[in-house]
């Protein structure tokens, strides 16, 4: 610990102390006044709190104080995830004596060595962990309502869990069923993204799988994305020294990769009869069961044994790795099956041929079957002949019905349509079948077990499917403001995809499923809508309600305002004005007016967050807002716990103070980005905040009472304008903006104008307090501490946002000034020998004024001689366009009396004696002639040594 972060946790918790017993985030609702309410996703107390965290809590807690300076009731409160397997696989890791996981909890969260021992109980770990965040949550300085503080598995929260639970089946949004979904083969247990290493999604796809049949009736299974394209098949691929089996599946004898046996053991019966290796079935000749033509397989090393069934069919006219690997082999047959505008007879080909391709191992032959099978999807059509090619060794009538049946869907329909009824006739007529893959394979389980897929026959799914849902869903989207606003796309396109999604596990923490024994809902399901709990959770416990009276009445009452409330009270012996006092307090408080976290938690979580409220809550209870922030990188690099280089947020708020802390993970990068914390960076805000704090000591110690001077307007007036940009950026959530206009610029400010003047003005005593209030939602401690200073009353975090006013002529005669002073800096005879610079200045404003609009005749009949209207006019349309709107909202401006007020500044800037002259006094000496040269808001300037 420094000295300077010394300086910045002592300051910090004393006003933390302070917070707490006066309860200045214990909001009550207050009826009439405007709320706020906010929320961050609450963590998984399976290990501490880092900076990631750190920075989503500090983006709702800055919005949450600005808001409270809006003079709105603001609720920020917090809970803690203890449900599911994201503590569960820790503690069994631990308990299993897991080396790496100990270390690394030793060492990067520094868990004392007889701590360590007890976490191999779920409960220990997460409770050990919960106290720990918590503390750095406080450290860190954020505004959260702790009276409402709650976990996952407390009892109220289960009845609350279990009443939204009834509310979606009776909605019939829960069914039951067969469904694939991603596996851990060790925990035998579905799993989604927060039960995998590093929270990666499995992507659960689906092959076509085509039964080629050889002469003594062994099948091959290839799997494919493109059934469509079984009609042009040449060969099938094999790789030769990949481990094979031939089992029984499907009623079949089949040859797959000994990999996909396994796999497909998750998804139907497999009786694996011998293994072999691949190169025994290398020049077989099997019979394609869409054309009946014989085709021989061919030896692969391209094959991927871990990639579907591990058996390829090869289409060289549409495939580039085929036609690649057949013509490495000399041979080219081509069946051209598609046609696409751009492209002749065989794509693939052409393709190849365009970009150079060499061979097989081209690394471009990636790029090359984008290429093909992006074009071809979107834009290709099925060949009308590709009909007469299906059905050769069939009978008649047998071949003509199956002809017919091919022209009618297949032959001369889009590929999209002509795949899809491929995939399916083919399953029907039992010459193919399905097989599920993870597609963004590997995934792990946090147990490190790669996952499969599983098809699940009882397992109880939430319908994310449902077309109506899914419409209720995108409406709530396009109604709510999205930050930033590309992300809005991203949640469309999950909505788009999601579908049955399971819900309930056999194992780990959480609430029981209701209706069906054995059955724990699961992580990211029972975290939807608990923004509403808060807003209950402290009453139910002031008016001493037990978990056994929170009945399905008692919620559908509180939430839903249904049923009347004596009825209510009878039936749960829940006293009538509690039941009316918490529905108010729901009422008041919801909707939720922000919901913040990572990015991360689009495709997931904030989405669910989005389908459960419109499933649950009515129209005017859905929420207002998501903001979703980008990652944190340290030092450039991502954090992990392998590198040891994740930062706890308890050892950041050490090692640089809260204030600095905030401060630098406000400015590193604007909300959307992804944040690159450095250690340089956060040490260059502590001096910041340092500097800034003697600034305004300086400013409560010097300031006296006195007339206000321009200096003094000017310094009030550039406040104002930089307060209001700094309130519109914290308005549209861009926090970075905010911070650097607050830290940064409005010092630069305060320090120029200190060097005007002799001593501070109580007016500046005035600006530095709007200031404070300014920064208050990024430095909220320093910001109490100045406040006090400059005698401000209660906290800084209560006081309303400041109304300063901007004087236009104040701001005018600031820009004036440094114009002149960057004219003379380009004299190009200014030098280190100027010793005294000479202003003639020509008073006429108004004929400014009059040549704004760029008219001359204007000028002149404002009384400008000819000869100046039209370089008047040149002058103003060349000023920036701060300064014109400044000239034009200005009545009277004074050139003499501005330079003479700035006069201090002028000369310390450039280092010169200033003299300056009235260009139209008959006294003033003429020097070179440049009394002429004035114009309005352009002084004749002479240079002397
Ligand atoms: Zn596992």
């Amino acid at each position: 610990m420094s000295e300077l972060s010394r300086f910045f946790i002592e300051l910090a918790e004393r006003w933390q102390r302070r917070w707490r017993e006066a309860g200045v985030f214990e909001p009550e609702p207050s009826f009439g006044v405007p709320k706020f309410f906010i929320t961050a996703a609450y963590p998984y107390p399976n290990g501490a709190i880092h900076i990631g965290h750190g920075r989503t809590y500090l983006i709702a807690d800055v919005l949450s104080r600005f808001h409270r300076h809006m003079e709105r009731r603001v609720l920020f409160p917090m809970g803690f995830h203890y449900t599911g397997t994201p503590i569960l696989t820790i503690a069994e890791a631990i308990a299993a004596g897991d080396k790496t996981v100990i270390e690394e909890y030793m060492e990067i969260y520094g868990v004392p060595e007889e701590e360590i021992r007890k976490m191999g109980d779920p409960l220990y770990l997460a409770r050990y962990f919960h106290e720990q965040s918590k503390r750095a949550m406080e450290r860190f300085g954020l505004g959260i309502d702790w009276s409402r503080e709650f976990t996952t598995i407390d009892p109220e929260y289960q009845r609350f869990i279990q009443w939204q639970f009834e509310k979606l089946r009776k909605r019939g949004l829960i069914v039951r069923g067969k469904h694939p979904v991603g596996w851990c083969p060790r925990h035998s247990m579905p799993v989604g993204a927060h039960d995998t290493k590093d929270d990666k999604e499995p992507d659960v796809g689906q092959w076509t799988l085509i039964y080629f049949v050889d002469g003594e009736g062994l099948t091959f299974p290839t799997a494919t994305l493109r059934p469509e394209t079984a009609p042009g098949v040449t060969n099938l691929w094999i790789n030769p020294d990949a481990d094979y089996v031939v089992a029984e599946f499907d009623g079949r004898r089949v040859v797959v990769s000994r990999d996909a046996a396994f796999r497909l053991s998750f998804q139907g019966e497999v009786k694996v009869l011998r293994e072999a290796k691949g190169r025994e079935f290398v020049g077989r000749r099997v019979q394609n069961p869409v054309t009946g033509e014989w085709v021989e397989i061919y030896e692969a090393r391209f094959v991927d044994p871990k990639v579907g069934t591990g058996v390829v069919m090869s289409v060289p006219a549409h495939a580039p790795y085929d036609y690649a690997a057949l013509r490495d082999m000399g041979v080219e047959r081509l069946i051209p099956l598609i046609r696409v505008e751009g492209y002749g007879e065989y794509p693939a080909k052409e393709v190849v041929e365009r970009m150079g391709i060499k061979s097989q191992t081209d690394p471009a032959l990636e790029e090359a079957t984008k290429e093909v099978y992006s074009a071809e999807y979107n834009r290709g059509v099925m060949r009308e002949e590709v009909a007469e090619r299906v059905g050769q060794h069939l009978p008649e009538p047998a071949r003509s019905m199956v002809r017919a049946v091919f022209k009618m869907f297949f032959a001369g329909r889009p590929v999209r349509e002509a795949r899809d009824f491929i995939a399916r006739w083919l399953v029907e007529s039992g010459l193919g079948g399905v097989m599920y893959d993870i597609m963004n394979k590997p995934v792990y389980c946090r147990c490190g077990t790669e996952i499969v897929v599983k098809v699940l026959e009882d397992q109880w799914f939430i319908n994310y499917g449902d077309p109506r849902w899914k419409e209720m869903a995108r409406k709530l989207i396009e109604e709510m403001a999205i930050v930033p606003g590309e992300a809005k796309t991203h949640f469309l396109a999950t909505v788009d995809w999601l579908d049955k999604r399971a819900c309930a596990r056999t194992r780990g923490l959480g609430t029981p499923l209701p209706w069906s024994r054995g059955w724990v809902i699961e992580s990211l399901s029972d975290s939807t809508i608990y923004m509403a709990f808060y807003t209950v959770i402290k009453k139910i416990r002031q008016f001493g309600i037990r978990p056994e009276q929170l009945t399905e009445e008692f919620w559908d009452y509180v939430f839903l305002g249904q049923g009347s409330v004596e009825e209510v009270a009878r039936r749960t012996g829940v006293p009538p004005e509690a039941l009316k006092a918490i529905r108010e307090e729901f009422d008041y408080w919801y909707p939720l007016d922000s919901r913040n976290s990572g990015k991360d938690l689009i495709p997931n979580h904030l989405t669910f967050f989005i389908f459960n409220h419109v499933a649950i809550f009515p129209r005017e209870k859905w929420p207002r807002q998501i903001v979703a922030n980008g990652w944190v990188l340290r030092e450039g690099e991502k954090m992990s716990k392998s590198k040891r280089n994740v930062l706890p947020l308890d050892k950041a708020v050490e090692m640089y103070g809260p204030d600095p802390l905030r401060a630098t993970l406000a400015i590193a990068a604007e909300v959307e980005q992804d944040l690159d914390f450095r250690d340089a960076e956060a040490r260059r805000n502590a001096q910041q905040l340092m500097a800034i704090y003697a600034l305004v000591q300086r400013i409560a110690q010097t300031a006296e009472e006195r007339a206000p001077s321009s200096l003094d307007l000017w310094l009030v007036s550039e406040v104002a304008q930089i307060l209001e940009r700094v309130k519109e950026a914290y308005q549209r959530v861009r926090v970075r903006q905010a911070a650097v206009d607050a830290l940064y610029n409005a010092k630069s400010v305060f320090d120029q104008y200190l060097s005007m003047v002799e001593k501070p003005s109580k007016l500046a005593v005035e600006a530095a307090k709007a200031w404070v209030v300014a920064m208050e939602p990024i430095a909220p401690h320093l910001a109490e501490e100045l406040w006090v200073a400059l005698g401000g009353k209660g906290f800084a975090a209560l006081a309303p946002w400041p109304s300063l006013k901007a004087d236009p002529a104040a701001l005018l005669a600031k820009r004036y000034v440094d114009m002149l002073i960057e004219d003379v800096k380009k004299i190009p005879t200014f030098g280190p020998g100027t010793r005294r610079v000479v202003i003639y200045v020509n008073r006429h404003f108004e004929w400014a004024k009059a040549a704004l609009g760029g008219d001359v005749r204007a000028a002149i009949q404002a009384g400008a001689p000819p000869q100046i209207a039209k370089r008047l006019v040149d002058l103003l349309r060349s000023l920036g366009e701060e300064v014109r709107s400044l000239v034009a909202s200005v009545e009277n401006f004074d050139e003499l009396e501005a330079l003479t007020a700035f006069k201090p500044y002028v000369e310390k800037t450039l280092g010169v004696s200033v003299e300056v002259h009235d260009a139209e006094s008959a006294s003033a000496p003429d020097l070179g002639g440049k009394k002429k040269a004035a114009l309005p808001l352009k002084p004749g300037i002479y240079l002397s040594s």
